[in-house]
């Protein structure tokens, strides 16, 4: 099949079917085009790149020069990106067509989807459901059958918690191996942006395009040519697993323990060794997180001031306060609680109770996990405690939801790579088993996932 005609039928399909899913905020009219010049290029013996005109979709918060990049906010309705993402221009080199923009929550805040300004997504399982967050509309899109693969960022979880709820692969890597720049802020000290794909294969392949160092973001460390998709296949054979007991505790679903009790025996039946583990300071995990991305947001956000982005008003008849208020009307509910947060957790008088606190307790849970990986290859647990719900079903409970990521920030806080594999499904939604290692094995850890896949 030729790129142009497979990116013709995606397109297709994308008409189809989502109107009822919603996974694009934006569909790239040049789509066709562009793979009608890679098929060019193949015909004339031109080099062509890796990806031979792959249609990937992209999270609305990562930058395509000349294309809307929303973050699914009102504030940037009409914020056309000046330049390409790293993320972006590598994939462009590699002949990569991108598909389209991918629904969010506002500015990457919620693992539902549901916060987007622009309307929820839906499952593609069911379509009563979330498809998670705050990657959703990169999920489901993949999920969906809306194109081959997406990227999406993960600060919290948001990549693996709509790759768990949409039956795909999704990947948190080592803090630092693949480049932020042109990824919009939300907690930048922790997060990543991260392949979402229907292979774990597909995953390495990604990997191997867009990580490395990158002298326009120096938080990027090298990863000396790592090639990730070559010995995939290796196997676990007397890898070592801890499964982590306070990510299996109270209030788990029984379908989501018996399927990581079942991805326990497969591990096993490859020959590797697995026991319990205590991560004493996943307790404190959650409250942390929020805590210190509520900081970040509150620093990052506070740009968004009607003047250089934002939407216009006239600025008479204001003072600072009453034109500040007025500018900021435009963010949703979740961005508005995440900015008061992130005003008050580090402010004078409160910073010592809250914001310091939680770095200690980022510290500790990093101390603890440094000593669990001396003994163990690899850490596992559910992805997501829960399966999939009901959009609307927790909309209104912020710390309900909150709760929901108590499996995935840890990684984030510690700055390991980890993945969601889809394992089960359990009543018709999908499962997915996480694997965690030791920062800068993100080789490792993907054998590791394609043993499990
Ligand atoms: N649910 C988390 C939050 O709202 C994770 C979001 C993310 O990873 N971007 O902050």
């Amino acid at each position: 099949i030729s790129a142009e005609d497979f990116t013709a039928k995606t397109v297709e399909r994308i008409n189809q079917i989502d109107d009822k899913v919603h996974a694009f905020l934006d569909v790239n009219s040049d789509a066709v085009e562009r793979a009608r010049q890679i098929d060019k290029k193949i015909k004339s013996g031109e080099n062509v790149g890796g990806c031979f005109g792959m249609p990937i979709s992209i999270k609305d918060n990562i930058c395509i020069k000349d294309s809307r990049t929303s973050c699914a906010s009102k504030m940037l309705h009409d914020f056309i990106a000046p330049y390409d993402a790293t993320v972006i221009s590598k994939l462009k080199a590699q002949d990569a067509v991108f598909i389209g923009k991918a629904n969010m929550d506002e500015f990457a805040m919620g693992l539902t989807t549901e916060f987007s300004a622009y309307g929820p997504t839906h499952n593609p399982w069911n379509l009563d459901c979330v498809p998670g967050g705050s990657s959703g509309g990169s999920g489901a899109s993949v999920g969906a059958l809306e194109c081959v693969a997406s990227l999406g960022s993960d600060t919290g979880g948001s990549v693996r918690n709509p790759a768990s709820f949409c039956g795909i692969v999704g990947y948190k890597p080592t803090y630092g191996l693949i480049s932020r720049f042109g990824l919009i802020s939300y907690a930048n000290s922790i997060e990543q942006i991260g392949p979402m794909t229907r292979t774990v294969k597909d995953t390495a392949f990604l990997l191997d395009i867009i990580s490395g160092q990158d002298p326009n973001d120096d938080t990027t460390i090298s990863n000396s040519n790592q090639n990730y998709l070559s010995g995939i296949d290796a196997g676990i054979e007397g890898k070592k697993i801890g499964i982590i007991q306070e990510m299996i505790g109270d209030g788990i679903d029984p379908a989501v323990l018996s399927a990581t009790k079942n991805a326990v025996s497969k591990f096993e039946g490859l020959g590797a060794t697995c026991e319990y583990v205590s991560l004493d300071m996943v307790k404190y995990s959650v409250a942390a997180y929020y805590t210190i991305t509520a900081t970040e947001a509150g620093s990052n956000l506070a740009r968004y001031d009607n003047l250089l982005y934002g939407y216009d008003f006239p600025v008479e008849g204001y003072e600072f306060n009453s034109y500040i208020s007025k500018a900021r009307t435009k963010f949703g509910p979740e961005v508005t609680r995440r900015m008061i947060l992130g005003g008050f957790v580090p402010s004078a008088g409160h910073a010592g109770k809250y914001f310091l606190k939680a770095l200690k307790v980022k510290q500790k849970l990093t101390r603890e996990i440094t000593e669990l990986f001396k003994k163990y290859d690899y850490l596992i647990a559910p992805t997501v405690p829960i399966l999939p719900f009901k959009i609307g079903e927790k909309i209104d409970d912020p710390i309900a939801l909150f709760l929901v990521d108590i499996n995935t920030v840890t990684a984030n806080l510690t700055g390991i790579p980890a993945i969601s594999v889809p394992f089960d499904v359990s009543d018709g939604l999908p499962i997915g088993m996480q694997i965690m290692a030791n920062t800068m094995e993100d080789k490792s850890l993907l054998q590791a996932a394609f043993a499990l896949e």
